[in-house]
């Protein structure tokens, strides 16, 4: 029988990123029953570690079965109702997801359109929500993985909470990658994935719910309208009652129990310092070789580097060499963005130093060989490592 050929790549991409070996092994355990109560303690294992990473304590805090647009989903169909007025940012490809999504729910959706790469003020997002005093939520991307951009979300909970709306976040590409701090930042709804910053698998999408978003809910006019994303029957299962629903995705459920212990004992300030740190390290190491980073420092997202690509290099050629005479996987641009850009990830257990060097030696090489030569950026970035390490 023909066996299964799965490459070793380097997902340097954004997401899904490389995955420890600690976290592909725990994956391989026997499957225990959704019910058995060895795994309803791993179950609540996860709930406490999410509620570390998050930065809460709200109770409802757990993974969804299914990937990042899962939590999306999830986010949406509970707290937005026909007729709502919905506010979404849109500074890049997934905040156009969450207007898609809430349209579709048949929402009234304002939506704040912020050309890629910038990022949307306070006093933009206060305009359209005096424009639309019935504002029932609002959604917003804090780590734009399209562009790259890091958007700041200090004291947009206040405006929104002031106007008795919530406020709904996508922290996809930010869970454990940097603080995320829902309950300080006042979030309400939020969402993320796996693959990303938190080094498992795609396929469960952490989620937390506070207080002020479940008497949202009591509130409801209708039943959810999607039967699997029902957050008050889900509800039962994680609660005492320990009610069925569906069948969790056990093997997910090891692989981010594993994948957040990592976290936990490397400890979440050093997990972020070293996203941090090998990040800017890259960026020095890519301005060093003569390239363009699309983002300026002030809002730039250390996860995801956008850098631009040179003029006359052409952006699938190179890829597919990294890809295959180097297995390296990076992203090209989406939207306006496509064919212009690159995208690196800096993400998990991908954000290391050695990553980046490989990266940085094989992506001269592939240039070099298609005719665009740069100087080589392996100083700055060793510089800038060891600068931002003694900071
Ligand atoms: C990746 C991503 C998603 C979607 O997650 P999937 O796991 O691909 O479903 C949503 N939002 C952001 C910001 C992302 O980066």
């Amino acid at each position: 029988m023909a066996r299964l050929h799965v490459p070793d790549r380097l997902l340097l991409g954004p997401g899904p990123s490389p995955v420890p070996d600690q976290v592909r092994e725990a994956m391989a355990k026997p499957i225990l029953g959704h019910m058995d109560p060895a795994f309803l303690a791993i179950v609540d294992d996860v709930q406490e570690k999410l509620r570390l990473v998050f930065g809460t304590q709200n109770r409802l805090t757990f993974p969804v079965s299914g990937t990042g647009s899962a939590g999306m989903e999830m986010s949406l169909v509970n707290f937005v109702e026909p007729g709502d007025t919905v506010v979404v940012v849109q500074q890049g490809i997934f905040g156009q997801r969450l207007a898609d999504a809430a349209q579709r729910l048949g929402a009234h959706v304002a939506v704040i359109s912020v050309p890629f790469g910038e990022i949307c003020t306070t006093a933009q997002l206060e305009e359209v929500l005096d424009q639309h005093p019935d504002t029932r939520l609002v959604a917003v991307v804090k780590a734009e993985t399209s562009t790259g951009v890091l958007q700041p979300l200090e004291g947009w909970s206040d405006a929104i909470h002031r106007r008795g709306a919530l406020l709904l976040v996508d922290t996809v590409t930010a869970l454990g990658g940097m603080p995320v701090d829902v309950d300080n930042q006042g979030f309400d709804v939020v969402f993320s994935g796996t693959q990303k910053c938190l080094a498992a698998p795609p396929g469960l999408a952490p989620m937390t719910v506070n207080e002020r978003a479940l008497a949202r809910l009591q509130e409801r006019r209708e039943p959810v309208s999607s039967w699997y994303f029902d957050l008050p029957a889900i509800a039962q299962y994680l609660g005492k009652s320990r009610a069925y629903h569906h069948t969790a995705p056990i093997s997910m459920m090891y692989a981010l129990d594993r994948a957040l212990s990592l976290i936990v004992e490397e400890g979440l300030d050093a997990v972020w310092d070293r996203h941090r740190r090998v990040a800017e390290s890259l960026w020095a190491g890519l301005e060093a070789m003569g390239l363009q980073l699309m983002v300026p420092r002030a809002h730039r997202l250390s996860t995801v580097t956008t850098v631009r690509i040179p003029d006359g290099v052409d952006d699938r050629r190179v890829r597919q060499r990294l890809l295959e005479e180097h297995q390296i996987e990076i992203a090209g641009g989406l939207g306006p963005w496509a064919g212009k850009i690159w995208r690196i990830g800096v993400m998990g257990h991908g954000a290391r130093l050695s990553n980046m060097m490989t990266l940085l030696v094989s992506l001269r090489t592939v240039l070099d060989a298609e005719g665009c030569h740069l100087p080589s950026g392996l100083s700055a970035l060793e510089d800038t490592y060891r600068k931002v390490g003694q900071e």
